[in-house]
């Protein structure tokens, strides 16, 4: 009996035109075919994205660092800022 529809494991297909994928995006791990990746800049290795995360993100994995230090930085400029704002409203006796 034939199964037709299912690629099976290792054959995943497209998530954007269907066609058989040639590896996972780089950041969502979506199947990407060759005609549906972009190529991601600055890193030492060359990922393949999907536009999805192209469009959200850039193409550029330098620029997803920077994010990723901002989110650490944030967080402790808050409360830096947070501090000050105590210090000068309540003022060490
Ligand atoms: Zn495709
Ligand atoms: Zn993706």
């Amino acid at each position: 009996m034939l199964t037709l529809g299912d690629p099976g494991p290792g054959h995943e297909r497209c998530v954007h035109c269907g066609k058989l994928a040639v590896g996972p995006c780089a950041r969502c791990h979506a199947p990407l075919c060759g005609d549906c990746c972009l190529l991601t800049e600055g890193g030492a290795k060359t990922y393949a994205i999907c536009f999805a995360c192209a469009e959200r993100h850039g193409t550029n994995l330098t620029r997803a660092w920077w994010h990723v230090i901002g989110w650490f930085l944030v967080p402790i400029g808050a409360l830096v800022l947070a501090l000050l704002a105590l210090h000068v409203l309540f003022p060490g006796r």
